[in-house]
Formats: structure tokens, C-alpha cells, sequence
């Protein structure tokens, strides 16, 4: 099944219902949103000659033009493959040469120098773009058909370590993942505005495969990202708003909520995941906006749908067990089987970490054509995540770290996240990462970048003191570097390796902490 069918179903059965809005203003109703794509998938075949299966690229930033020309390459029965659109032209071309794509919509359709793409690839403009002449005729009334498990979406990894890879989704992929969603997540109604205030070519895009087959409104920012001010007035204005937003994303709208005396009024629900949210994050989270927020945990291989933490588990704080279950990322999700395996490969009991598998309708067909990559991860008919965690008897999930991640030093493993969970819950800090450092004695030693809230406020020895009261000493920092922020990539997670390149030549790129 063509996943492109949600939107031709919703038009026929609410033509009328608000579809897209830029900013607050209403831009097409379900009837137009679906002519729209219909005309630019004619479009894609007879002015380009698109065919099934060929891939379309789209390096653009949020807009209404986006989920239209996302749909029109479904409904043509040809492939999407968004590019995060703050990458550096040269690693865009990259992926647009590794997908074979046949076209690139970019913004103003002048990103890539002349020769920088494929011969057989053109950039197109993609935003703005004028209305195309009503179709006549009956070729693509409706999506072209599609098995479930043909190619829908090449969703390219976002590459906090080495290069990225195509993720191979297909129809029936995000169809899964998407039912999740009303299950696991949040319940979804035709009155519901979705935002997306993160990028449309990661997790954010995902999620309007949902509230498409439940007709709700989808809110395309003016600003064309995330700018929490107007987020919050979208939300004042519009009401019931649902948005996708990384653990950061969430620390600056506490941090502008609280400035503006905003406490999350129109916001139905905020669905955060995609890195780690401490702790002391979420608690102010919760004093800010109340029982708005929903965990969920996924990677690109089995996108937003491994693990849900509930909103009402989220909230109550007077449970006994709150801190062991805000720190879980909740319980497996409708459509997967989750567990954990040893370093033999066996279940591992209750509450011991080790590697987290997952199996189940919503993990990828592979990587594009990397057939290596792909056997390295899936086995047995098991999605090897990379991810280190444990499960509890009740079955909530714990991620502790990914695997490469962990520090060994001195024989013993230490989880970065651990680490930095205890540091943040110093009042003093405001952002941590815990890295690993080569250590001639022990293998590796902890290294602790550290960004305060006042900066001078703390030294060394202070975080040391406070980290001794809360850990066992083998964990401890042998260094804390001090710096004004940390490197993020445009999903906001932080970016390990940039941090590790700085231990090792603290006069490069990276810079001086
Ligand atoms: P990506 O494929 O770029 O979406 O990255 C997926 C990775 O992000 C996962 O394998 C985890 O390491 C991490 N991640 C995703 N969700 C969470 C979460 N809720 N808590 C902690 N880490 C997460």
C-alpha cells in the first residue's frame, strides 16, 4: 500500500477540513493540499520524467511546499530522500549522489556548484513555488500503487560518528511506525495542529503520516524552524498543538517560557526523544508546562517507534519509582519486541545492561546499498541498535549508552550517561558530555565538558566533590573542561566526536574548550 493513500483517502472524506497552515494563516484545505500534490506528481513524471521507484531528493528547510512535494514524489510512486538541509553542500552531494537521485529540490534551487551533483541529477527550487495548472485528464487520480514493502523514504542517518548511511523505509514501514503513534504516544484528532518545529527530514517529518490519516491541521512555522516565542504563539493562537522536539529543543522553550511567563497554554503535547533528557531537564520541563510530555525512543532503523514513556508516568512525580522510570525511555511500542542481549549473544536477565534488539513491522528493509552495513545490523531477523540498555522486570527500558560510547577504563565500563546524569544535577551546570579520553595507565579516563550556568561559578574541584557524593570515585571525571557551549548538529544532539577531536588537538577546528 502506498502510504500517499492516507492523503487521498482524507480528501475524499473531509475536503473541507483544514490541511495546511503557514504560520497561523490556513494555506489549503484537505481537497486542495491532495490537488496540489496530485499536479506536482504529474509534474514529476511528465515534465521530468520521474519514474516509480527513482529517487527524488528534497534539501530544503521547513514550508508547506515541503509535505506537498514530499507527497507528490509518493504519489508518483517514486522515492523521497530528505537531507537534513543544514549540511554543507559537499556532504549534501554526497547523499544525493550515494541515493542516485534523479532531481534535488533545494530552497532557491542554487545550492550545488555546477558538476557538484551527478549528470543524470538536477536542482530544482523547491520553496515558493508557483501553482501549477489544474490537471485535466485521469492519469494519477490516484497514488500510484505501491507494496508494502517498496521503498518509500531514504532516511540518511544523522551522523554524530562517521559517514551516514541510507536507511531503506518503506510504505509499510512508516505506515507501522505511524499507527504506533495514537497508541503509544498520543491519541490524535481531526482538532489537533500538529507543528513542526523540527527539521521535516528527521523524526518531525514522521509524524505527519498520522495526523494526515486523522485530518488534523499541519503548522509549517514562519520562521521555517524552531523559534520559541513563536511557537508559543502559534500554540495561543491555534490551539491543541502537537510538536516533535529534541531534549535541547525543550531546555531553550523552558528557558523562554520562563522568561515570558508562558506555561504552555494550546499545547496539547510535546514528544520528546532522540537523545537523552536528564533529569533535572525534565523536572523543570514538568514545572513549566505540566503533563504535556511523552517519551519516545527510535533511531532511523526503526524510526520514533522502539520504545514510549507516557505522559502520565512522566508526570507523577509523587510515584515512588518516578526517578527510575524518567529515566527509562518507557515500555516497547505496540509494533515491536524488544531485548536485550549479552556479550554472547544470549537474552540478558532483568536489570543487566546489554545490547538493544529490536524486531517488529516498523524496522528497516536495510541500508541502501550496503549490503555490509546491513548484515552488520540485522540478524536473525533482529535490529541491532548499537544502543546499550537494560530492561526491568515490569519491562521499561533504560538506555545507558550506545555501545561505542561506553568508556572502559581500567577494566570497568562506564556509562557516559551516567555520568552526566549526576553532574547535571548540580544547580550550577547547564549542559554536559561525557566523553572518553586514551590513557596511557588505564585504557581510557572520563572526560567531562561542561558548560555552566554562570560561567566561573564552579571549578574542578567543587564537581568533584559533588560527584563523589553520588558516584562510585572509578567513575569520576579525571578532567572537567569548561566551555561556553556544546557542538550540536541540527537535531540538537550533541556531537561526541567533534569533543573527542578537541581532546585530541585542542588547536584545531574545534577549538580551545
Ligand atoms: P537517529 O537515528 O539519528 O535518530 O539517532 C538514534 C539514536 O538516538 C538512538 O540510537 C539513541 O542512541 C538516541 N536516542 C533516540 N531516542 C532517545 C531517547 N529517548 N533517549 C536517549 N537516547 C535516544
Amino acid at each position: 500500500m502506498n502510504i500517499a493513500l492516507w492523503l487521498f483517502d482524507a480528501a475524499q472524506r473531509w475536503p473541507r477540513r483544514p490541511a495546511l497552515f503557514a504560520g497561523s494563516r490556513q494555506v489549503a484545505d484537505y481537497q486542495a493540499f491532495a490537488a496540489r500534490v496530485r499536479a506536482r506528481a504529474l509534474h514529476l513524471r511528465q515534465e521530468h520524467g520521474i519514474a516509480p521507484g527513482e529517487r527524488v531528493a528534497l534539501l530544503m528547510k521547513n514550508s508547506c511546499d515541503y509535505l506537498e512535494l514530499l507527497y507528490a514524489i509518493w504519489w508518483s510512486g517514486a522515492v523521497a530522500v530528505p537531507v537534513n538541509s543544514r549540511l554543507h553542500p559537499l556532504e549534501a552531494a554526497w547523499i544525493i549522489g550515494n541515493a542516485g537521485a534523479r532531481l534535488v529540490y533545494t530552497d532557491a534551487g542554487r545550492v550545488f556548484e555546477p558538476g557538484a551533483l551527478a549528470e543524470a541529477c538536477r536542482e530544482l527550487p523547491g520553496y515558493d513555488l508557483p501553482p501549477l495548472p489544474a490537471v485535466r485528464g485521469d492519469e494519477l487520480l490516484e497514488p500510484w500503487p505501491r507494496e508494502a514493502d517498496e521503498l518509500a523514504w531514504l532516511f540518511y542517518t544523522s551522523g554524530t560518528t562517521g559517514r551516514s548511511k541510507g536507511v531503506m523505509l518503506s510504505h509499510g514501514n512508516l505506515i507501522a511506525m505511524s499507527l504506533c503513534y495514537p497508541l503509544d504516544v498520543d491519541p490524535v484528532s481531526s482538532g489537533d495542529a500538529v507543528v513542526y518545529a523540527a527539521p521535516l527530514s528527521h523524526g518531525a517529518g514522521l509524524y505527519n503520516f498520522i495526523h494526515v490519516r486523522c485530518g488534523a491541521r499541519h503548522v509549517l512555522p514562519q520562521s521555517r524552524g524552531f523559534d520559541a516565542p513563536e511557537l508559543f504563539g502559534l500554540a495561543r493562537e491555534l490551539g491543541a498543538v502537537s510538536l516533535f522536539a529534541a531534549p535541547t529543543m525543550v531546555k531553550r522553550m523552558v528557558e523562554q517560557a520562563r522568561a515570558q511567563g508562558y506555561a504552555g497554554e494550546g499545547i496539547k503535547t510535546i514528544v520528546y526523544g532522540g537523545a537523552p533528557m536528564y533529569q533535572a531537564d525534565l523536572s523543570q520541563a514538568l514545572d513549566t508546562f505540566g503533563p504535556r510530555l511523552v517519551q519516545i525512543y527510535g533511531q532511523g532503523e526503526c524510526p520514533m517507534s522502539i520504545s514510549a514513556l507516557s505522559r502520565e508516568q512522566i508526570a507523577d512525580r509523587a510515584a515512588g519509582d518516578w526517578p527510575a522510570i524518567a529515566a527509562s525511555v518507557g515500555r516497547a511500542q505496540s509494533c515491536v519486541e524488544v531485548r536485550i542481549l549479552d556479550a554472547e549473544g544470549q537474552p540478558a536477565a532483568p536489570g543487566v545492561p546489554g545490547e538493544i534488539v529490536v524486531r517488529g513491522a516498523p524496522v528497516m528493509q536495510g541500508y541502501w546499498d550496503n549490503p555490509s552495513a546491513t548484515q552488520a545490523v540485522l540478524l536473525d531477523g533482529w535490529l541491532h541498535t548499537g544502543d546499550i540498555g537494560f530492561l526491568d522486570a515490569r519491562g521499561y527500558l533504560t538506555l545507558t549508552d550506545r555501545s561505542k560510547d561506553v568508556i572502559i577504563s581500567g577494566g570497568s565500563n562506564i556509562y557516559p550517561r551516567e555520568v552526566e546524569e549526576a553532574l547535571m544535577q548540580h544547580p550550577g551546570v547547564f549542559e554536559v558530555c561525557v566523553v572518553g579520553e586514551a590513557d596511557a595507565q588505564w585504557g581510557e579516563s572520563v572526560v567531562a565538558f561542561v558548560v555552566l550556568r554562570s560561567p566561573g561559578s564552579l571549578d574542578p574541584q567543587a564537581l568533584n566533590d559533588w560527584f563523589v557524593t553520588r558516584m562510585a570515585s572509578f567513575k569520576k571525571p579525571k578532567k572537567y573542561l569548561f566551555c561556553a557551549e556544546l557542538p550540536k548538529n541540527s537535531y540538537g544532539k550533541i556531537l561526541k566526536s567533534q569533543l573527542r577531536q578537541r581532546l585530541q588537538d585542542p588547536t584545531g577546528p574545534g577549538g580551545n574548550p
